[in-house]
């Protein structure tokens, strides 16, 4: 299986690429932000218990991850693989990734980073938050998921790197050109 995680930070492209990585190489897609925004409008006891950290813009606890994530990926048969859209975010994250992967006989085959600036990611998320209207992407929110991601997710590059994993690519230009970089980094190892 080809198990890929899309790791960039907020508003660097994630959601939008990982839709064409997944649907191009036949990858289960799963957005643990999105599998959170389904239980809060669906008002699920998950949804009810996240709804006040992720408007916030802080992190869910990491024992919520694997639970979602167990099920998540119990819940796709049949497909090539994973792209892992915005998880792990923490390293204990990635650890509890590792042994769920290893009890399916598996692992964590390419992290490839989308590389993005401050200003340019600030500049996107006002953007969305006119377009999408998330509640998470307020300016001050927003400052606080960046220094979140400064602090508690960028760490993963070394543990990545560590393990030879790790990847980037610029994920500044047309979506269709960041998508052919990505291309081609997933077929060097595939
Ligand atoms: P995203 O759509 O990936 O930007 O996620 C939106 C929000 O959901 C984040 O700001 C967090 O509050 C929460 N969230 C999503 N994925 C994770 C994760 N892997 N760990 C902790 N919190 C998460």
């Amino acid at each position: 299986m080809f198990n890929f995680i899309l790791f960039g930070p907020p508003g660097s492209g994630k959601g939008t690429q990982s839709v064409k990585i997944a649907e191009k190489y036949d990858l289960a897609h799963i957005s643990t932000g999105d599998i959170f925004r389904k239980n809060i409008r669906e008002k699920t006891p998950l949804g009810i218990k996240v709804q006040n950290i992720i408007e916030k813009g802080e992190l869910v606890p990491d024992e919520l991850l694997i639970e979602i994530l167990e099920d998540a990926i119990d819940s796709f048969k049949g497909k090539a693989g994973f792209v892992f859209d915005g998880f792990p975010r923490t390293i204990q994250q990635a650890k509890d990734l590792d042994i769920m992967l290893n009890k399916r006989n598996n692992e964590v085959s390419l992290v490839l980073a989308l590389e993005v600036n401050d200003l340019e990611i600030i500049e996107r998320l006002l953007k969305r938050a006119e377009i999408e209207g998330r509640k998470d992407d307020t300016r001050e929110v927003i400052e606080n998921r960046i220094n979140i991601y400064n602090n508690q997710t960028q760490p993963l590059i070394d543990f990545y790197k560590e393990k030879g994993k790790f990847k980037s690519v610029n994920g500044i230009g047309a979506i269709d050109e960041i998508f052919s970089s990505i291309c081609r980094e997933i077929e060097k190892v595939i």
